[in-house]
C-alpha cells in the first residue's frame, strides 16, 4: 500500500541512558524527496538519524519505513529494507583497499549481479574512486573518504539514505558536487534523503523538506526554501 511516505516518525522519544534526547519528534518524508535536518549544536539531529537507523533503540514511540512498523527490527533487516547509514566520521576501513570498502556494501546482497552492477555505477559517479581503487582508505582525502562512505552505501541500492554530515572538512567544491548527486540519485533512482547538516544554507538549497531541530524538537518544518527565507527562523535557530 502507498501511503505517500517512505518514513513515518511517530512520538519518538530517544535518548541515552536516562537521558532523554529527543522528546517526541514526528516526521514524515515522501519517497523521492531530500529532507535537510538543520538546528544548533546537540539540538538532536544525528540522535534522530540514529534511532531511524535502528542503532538507538526509542523509548517510545513509532519508526515506521513504507507502511511497516520497524520495531524490533536488528539493524541487519533494516539494511536489506533499503535503509543506509553513513555516520558522521564516515566510517571508511583504512586498513581496507577503496575496492573492498565498497564490496563491504554490497555483502548482504543476495543478488550477486546486481551487486556489480551497483559498484560499476558507483565508480561511474566518483571517477576518483575508480583511479584509486587499490588504495587502502586511510590514504585517501578527506573529500575521497566521503565518496567512499556515501559510494558503499549506493552499492546496496538503497531506498533510505541516512547522511549525517556529509560536509564536514570539506571544500565548497566538494560539497557542492555532493550535493548535486543528492539531487541526481533522487531524480534517477528515486532515493530519498534525511540530511543532517551543519551548513544549512547548502542544505536547505539541495533540499526538498526542511526539518529544523532545537532542543530534542522539530520546531519547524516544511518547504526547505521557505525555512531558508524565513527570518524568525534563520534569527532564532539557523544562525545566518
Ligand atoms: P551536533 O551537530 O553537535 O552533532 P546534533 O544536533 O547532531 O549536534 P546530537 O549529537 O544528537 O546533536 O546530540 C544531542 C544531545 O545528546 C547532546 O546534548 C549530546 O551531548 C547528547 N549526546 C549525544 N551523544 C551522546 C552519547 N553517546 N551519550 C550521551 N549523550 C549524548
Amino acid at each position: 500500500m502507498s501511503t505517500g511516505e517512505l518514513l513515518g516518525v511517530r512520538g519518538l522519544v530517544a535518548g541515552y541512558g536516562a537521558v532523554p534526547v529527543l522528546h517526541t519528534v514526528d516526521l514524515s518524508v515522501p519517497p523521492r524527496t531530500i529532507a535537510a535536518v538543520v538546528g544548533a549544536n546537540g539540538a538532536g539531529k544525528t540522535t534522530l538519524l540514529r534511532a531511524v537507523s535502528g542503532l538507538l533503540p526509542p523509548t517510545a514511540g513509532r519508526i515506521v519505513l513504507d507502511g511497516t512498523d520497524l520495531r524490533g527490527t536488528r539493524v541487519e533487516q533494516l539494511v536489506r529494507r533499503g535503509v543506509a547509514h553513513v555516520p558522521e566520521g564516515r566510517g571508511v576501513v583504512g586498513e581496507l583497499t577503496v575496492d573492498e570498502n565498497l564490496r563491504l556494501g554490497g555483502l548482504w546482497r543476495r543478488d550477486r549481479a546486481d551487486a556489480a552492477r551497483a559498484l560499476d555505477e558507483v565508480y561511474q559517479l566518483f571517477a576518483p574512486l575508480a583511479r584509486r581503487r587499490r588504495h587502502l582508505g586511510h590514504q585517501l582525502s578527506g573529500g575521497e573518504r566521503q565518496m567512499l562512505a556515501l559510494g558503499r552505501a549506493l552499492v546496496g541500492r538503497p531506498r533510505l539514505l541516512l547522511l549525517d554530515e556529509p560536509s564536514l572538512g570539506l571544500a565548497p567544491r566538494v560539497v557542492a558536487q555532493i550535493m548535486a548527486l543528492l539531487r541526481q540519485l533522487r531524480d534517477d533512482t528515486g532515493l530519498t534523503v534525511l540530511l543532517v547538516e551543519q551548513n544549512v544554507r547548502s542544505a536547505l538549497s539541495v533540499a526538498d523538506q526542511g526539518v529544523v531541530m532545537a532542543l530534542g524538537r522539530i520546531v519547524a518544518s516544511g518547504p526547505a526554501a521557505g525555512l531558508r527565507d524565513d527570518d524568525h527562523l534563520r534569527h532564532a535557530y539557523l544562525g545566518f
